[in-house]
């Protein structure tokens, strides 16, 4: 009840498209009778976790912030909601996102961008006031990342202890990131991918936001494994538990000498360096290491994410799901109007892209070329491994959270693409990240950065994030 009344207190930072608040009550009763009697509980029980837009909730509706599956109630959970809702968890309700996840701003969803929280920090507000160019009003507030910034918004604001969020590119780490929780990113094939509806298939993975590593931990207890519905899934042996790490003398972090771009912000850039120095003063060793191949990154996420999407669109028609227009002349103008009025541009932007990119005659040079780069950049995290490095450190954004005005700035599209760059080669990689808050900046905004382990070594990874933490 304290969280359901903190999201209508928090209403108007826009984290939540719908709130399950009667099947959230229901849930917590049943939890406290199990309570009561001495039942045996959940690792989740009584625990209250809000859900991002695009995992699909058993009669509860799905949009992806999208006019296209707006009024859409999917007859079954995604396997991660089942997972929560089979260990005890409350399901507060589904979060705000960028139009099927598309963006890293939040800003992009038909029902409207989400604040940040931390915009209307005390520390915050006192350095915006006396800046004399900042803009004052309404619009005056910080963009939370995204696109699963309605999941970040709804854990920092304490309306849930943990929250789904789906991590592409950087989706789940970005806004973390921006609104100081730590936002972890699976290795690709660890957590089911069934129900979460796709935005590139090859790269989508659940992600968790929590204030906590440990919670990020327990969550990842409950959701990992197997899952006969997502082929990609790989079995676990033994189950994910986390130690204390006392001593980090025996670790070794590498620092990506490639993630230095000119573009990060020179006290995200400080805090890097006074971390990696932390961990030499405790005994660890760091070392600089190369990813030659990181400039490619972002294009080539570009090509295998609009190809992707190309093709994985092609299922919303106007038949099967959501929104269908009112044309009936024909069934391709049926088709052609409902994509047009159920997409934003983004979307269309993409599939358009995508499209152009599978023609017969760009196959080969564009999506077929774009796959060998992935593997170079892929490759290029295995030589980093297995020179002895156990994980990496990096930023996770090149800035602290910008003000919505300031990221709606037509060239802002391009900063906002860049901002990925620490975070996408990992999707394409596979490889497990989580964003940890490090510090406030001078304008008391969360800074974050980022740990990358290797593939499957996700438990490792989390115990170096939680001595750092
Ligand atoms: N910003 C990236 C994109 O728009 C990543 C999105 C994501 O991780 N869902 O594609």
């Amino acid at each position: 009840q304290k969280c359901l009344s903190l999201i209508k207190k928090t209403k108007f930072l826009n984290a939540y498209i719908t709130v399950s608040e009667e099947v959230a009550l229901k849930q917590a009763e049943e939890s406290e009778k199990r309570y009561k009697n001495g039942q045996s509980l959940g690792d989740l029980d009584g625990i209250p976790i809000a859900v991002k837009d695009n995992f699909s909730t058993s009669g509860i509706e799905t949009t992806c912030a999208s006019n296209m599956l707006k009024g859409y109630v999917p007859p079954y959970n995604a396997t991660v909601v089942q997972k929560l809702l089979d260990q005890g968890a409350l399901l507060m309700g589904k979060t705000n996102l960028d139009e099927f996840a598309m963006g890293s701003g939040s800003t992009d969803g038909v029902f409207g961008p989400v604040k940040n929280p931390w915009s209307y920090s005390k520390q915050y507000r006192e350095k915006r006031k006396q800046n004399p160019h900042s803009e004052s009003g309404d619009s005056d507030w910080l963009i939370t990342g995204g696109s699963s910034g309605g999941s970040a918004a709804a854990v920092s604001a304490f309306t849930c202890y943990a929250a789904l969020g789906s991590d592409t590119g950087g989706s789940t780490r970005n806004p973390a990131a921006h609104c100081g929780l730590v936002g972890f990113k699976p290795s690709y094939g660890l957590v089911s991918r069934h129900g979460l509806i796709p935005l590139v298939n090859s790269m989508d993975v659940p992600g968790i936001l929590t204030r906590y590593v440990d919670d990020a931990a327990i969550v990842l207890g409950v959701l990992a494994g197997h899952d006969p519905k997502d082929s990609t899934t790989v079995p676990i042996n033994k189950p994910l538990v986390l130690s204390s790490l006392e001593d980090v003398s025996k670790l070794c972090i590498g620092i990506p000498k490639e993630y230095l771009v000119p573009e990060l912000s020179s006290e995200i850039q400080c805090l890097w360096s006074r971390a990696a120095d932390l961990f030499e003063s405790e005994g660890a060793k760091v070392i600089e290491v190369s990813l030659p191949h990181t400039s490619y990154s972002i294009v080539c996420y570009h090509v295998l994410c609009t190809s992707e999407v190309a093709s994985n669109m092609a299922r919303f028609d106007g038949l099967q799901y959501g929104h269908r227009c009112d044309i009936d002349v024909s069934t391709e103008a049926m088709y052609a109007a409902t994509r047009r009025e159920g997409f934003n541009d983004v979307v269309r932007g993409r599939i358009l892209s995508g499209n152009f990119f599978l023609l017969k005659e760009n196959y080969e040079n564009y999506f077929v070329k774009a796959q060998k780069v992935r593997r170079l950049i892929a490759n290029d995290f295995v030589n980093a491994f297995n020179s002895g490095v156990d994980v990496l450190l990096t930023p996770t954004t090149l800035s602290e959270a910008v003000p919505y005005l300031e990221f709606i700035k037509e060239d802002n599209r391009t900063r906002s693409a860049q901002d990925d760059i620490f975070t996408q080669a990992v999707n394409m990689a596979g490889l497990p990240a989580v964003n940890i808050p490090i510090a406030l900046s001078n304008q008391g905004l969360p800074i974050g950065l980022q740990f990358i382990g290797r593939a499957f070594c996700d438990q490792q990874l989390l115990t170096v994030a939680k001595w750092f933490e």
